[in-house]
């Protein structure tokens, strides 16, 4: 089996491509993808505080490949770029002239011990997955106070704004309850701050006051005790690490990320502990292969893991692998544009748009979204959706 095109993994980056390259014309495209299913994540957000229903975020994977292109509902095993092949757990080997890798990333549960365990009990979720995200409303609509943790890795995530979000949105509806004066509402977070670009950091300090959650950064997630419901946190003092344990009503937890293991183990790997693709950040070009391409999760381009980046990154992506087939030097240069909506309260949003400048980057004329927002609240349940399904994936926009 041989396809001009190999694009692993049919997720947001894998179908916004590969519908870019059929609509250039491109006519031997294989996507490899094992999942039935197709989903909109950054949904799971709103799921987790009440505002959509988990269906609003999955769709049929045949419904969104694209007219075409080659289905391989299988999953990738193995890459071999010396030999040009993707290999895949039924045995199939599959040559390709380029290869596009955006399998996204991996959850990471097993690098907390206990933090898996916690997840099955009443009193955990985490909005990262499809079966938690649901339980997080669960767990916000049924607390009566008591001690509530929102827990971030510092490592690369997925949407670093997500854990966040959660928080505000669970405070927000213990605040119309009553519910927030009894509680005791802390987000732990190993990085450094509540965000990098400084103007968006400014409004997200109001909101964390605004809602009385006690932050505190620098403090890796490090270990859970499900049965007494204790967290426990590790952070870097002058004397060396410091651990410190504190208990919880509730817990959301974000698990540490990492590139899937068939990539970490493979060649086309960083060789670090997160195993990142190495790419060229401006031209999403392999650093060492020439005929390969990584965008979305899986690569390290040094900028906010979402959506939104691969808006702008698909289209890098295929002018330069065209440009690649041609025989062209590859010239089109993604900036690091990423967008993280802020969902602060119900009908509240900040937009936080930025580029590897980290300084803000508005796409959105004449309105000011430098602060909380209803009609950005709007985008996000309705637009962004809308936009996702029938332009993005489309290979528009
Ligand atoms: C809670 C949450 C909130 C978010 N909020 C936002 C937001 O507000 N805005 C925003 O822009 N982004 C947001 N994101 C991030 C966004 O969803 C991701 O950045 C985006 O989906 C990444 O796209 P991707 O194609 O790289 O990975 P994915 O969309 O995850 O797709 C990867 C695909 O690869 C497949 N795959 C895995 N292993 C293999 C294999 N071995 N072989 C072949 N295929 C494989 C998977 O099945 C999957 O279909 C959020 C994410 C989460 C979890």
């Amino acid at each position: 089996m041989r396809h001009r095109i190999v694009i692993v993994g049919g997720g947001s980056a894998g179908i916004s491509v590969a519908a870019r390259l059929r609509r250039a014309g491109e006519e031997d495209i294989a996507v490899i993808e094992p999942d039935g299913f197709h989903y909109y994540q950054p949904l799971w957000t709103l799921v987790g505080g009440g505002y959509a229903a988990l269906e609003r975020t999955r769709r049929t994977e045949a419904s969104v490949m694209p007219k075409g292109v080659r289905w391989v509902q299988d999953a990738a095993v193995e890459l071999d770029p010396e030999a040009h092949v993707v290999a895949t757990a039924s045995g199939a080997r599959i040559g390709y002239d380029v290869l596009v890798l955006c399998p996204g990333l991996e959850l990471a549960w097993e690098l907390v011990p206990g933090l898996a365990e916690a997840m099955a009990t009443p009193q955990a979720a985490s909005n990262y997955t499809a079966e938690l995200a649901p339980k997080t409303f669960e767990l916000v609509r049924r607390f009566r106070g008591g001690e509530a943790i929102f827990a971030a890795p510092g490592s690369p995530i997925k949407c670093p704004g997500a854990p966040q979000k959660a928080a505000y949105l669970a405070c927000d509806r213990w605040q119309r309850s009553g519910t927030l004066a009894s509680a005791k509402v802390t987000f732990s977070s190993g990085a450094g701050g509540i965000f990098g670009v400084p103007e968006f950091a400014a409004v997200l300090e109001g909101v964390v006051e605004r809602y009385g959650i006690e932050t505190r950064f620098g403090r890796e997630l490090v270990e859970i005790d499900p049965d007494v419901r204790q967290a426990t946190f590790e952070s870097i003092g002058p004397e060396g690490k410091v651990r410190e344990t504190l208990h919880y009503d509730l817990l959301h937890a974000t698990p540490p990320q990492r590139a899937p293991g068939f990539v970490r183990e493979s060649m086309l790997s960083s060789q670090t502990p997160f195993g990142w693709v190495p790419v060229d950040r401006h031209r999403l070009v392999h650093a060492r292969y020439p005929d390969v391409f990584a965008l979305g999760d899986a690569c390290d381009a040094p900028t906010s893991k979402t959506g939104a980046a691969i808006r702008r990154q698909a289209p890098v992506v295929v002018a330069n692998l065209l440009a690649f087939l041609a025989g062209r030097d590859p010239s089109a240069r993604y900036d690091g544009y990423a967008a993280c909506p802020f969902t602060t309260a119900r009908g509240k949003m900040l937009l936080a748009e930025f580029d590897y400048s980290l300084s803000p980057h508005p796409t959105i004329p004449f309105i000011d979204t430098t602060r909380e927002r209803y009609d950005m609240w709007l985008l996000k349940r309705y637009g962004l959706p809308a936009f996702y399904w029938n332009v993005m994936l489309r290979g528009f926009g």
